[in-house]
């Protein structure tokens, strides 16, 4: 048992051992002898890694309670209706009739309980003062404007198949104009852009994935390793991060 400060809501509690990404995003692994693959984004070349899940005592339970929420939510999103979709049509998966703002809050905490982590595979996750913000937002459940944190989510294919049990650590992206920090990773297959802060709603070209009155998920090959490793420059190429060209301070 360890008795410690709660990240989430600063009481000091006795913590839960926890997963930085939710249980159910390993399950292709342990289907797989408990392994998975890992890019580290942050090389020339990426490594194929085999190691187990990652647990760290970071919340209390009831704060586990909020944060599983979101993930239940998430969970049959993703994996009730997303991933067999694509499979199954390989193309675009668009929902019109999802909660934005669950959806939302589940895509910030996964990249909020990264930066909180002290784990190695996590060191490029430090959010800097984004940290405490998105801790608010998360512990209050508040619903955030579709610029704030913008949220862009592609399922990433392997010779026309998913890239199921594929995971990246996370990367940052400095864009020129504004000079806000994109954060990029994947897990299970899932890439998840999340730019940080507000942004012009004005400037937008493409919504980001995580849209109030639609969830888009895109599908793109991770066919070479420099799609991935530079997908901000993709993703600005296909005109989706255009917003942040014409973003003005
Ligand atoms: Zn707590």
């Amino acid at each position: 048992m360890l008795i410690s400060i709660c990240r989430l809501c600063l009481q000091k509690k006795e913590l839960c051992k926890s997963h930085v990404y939710p249980e159910y995003m390993y399950t292709n692994c342990y289907n797989d002898k408990h392994s998975f693959i890992e890019f580290n984004a942050g090389k020339n070349r990426f490594n194929k890694t085999r190691r187990k899940g990652t647990y760290q005592h970071l919340l209390c339970s009831k704060c586990e309670g909020i944060i599983q929420k979101y993930e239940d939510y998430a969970k049959s999103i993703l994996y009730g209706e997303v991933k067999p979709y694509i499979k199954q049509n390989m193309k675009q998966y668009i929902n019109r009739n999802y909660e934005y703002n669950k959806f939302k809050l589940f895509s910030l905490s996964l990249l909020w309980r990264a930066s909180i982590s002290s784990h190695e595979i996590f060191v490029n996750a430090f959010l800097g003062k984004y940290e405490d913000e998105l801790r608010k937002i998360l512990l209050n459940g508040r619903e955030t404007p579709v610029n704030e944190f913008p949220v862009y989510i592609i399922q990433m294919l392997i010779k026309n198949e998913l890239a199921n049990s594929v995971f990246m650590e996370i990367c940052q992206s400095k864009v020129k104009i504004g000079g806000k920090t994109i954060y990029q990773f994947i897990v299970d297959g899932i890439l998840f852009s999340i730019g940080t802060g507000s942004l012009s709603i004005r400037a937008f070209n493409t919504e980001p994935s995580v849209s109030l009155h639609y969830l888009r998920v895109d599908v793109d090959k991770l066919s070479e390793v420099s799609q991935f490793v530079d997908v901000y420059s993709k993703l600005k190429n296909q005109g989706k991060f255009s917003e942040y060209e014409t973003y003005n301070k």
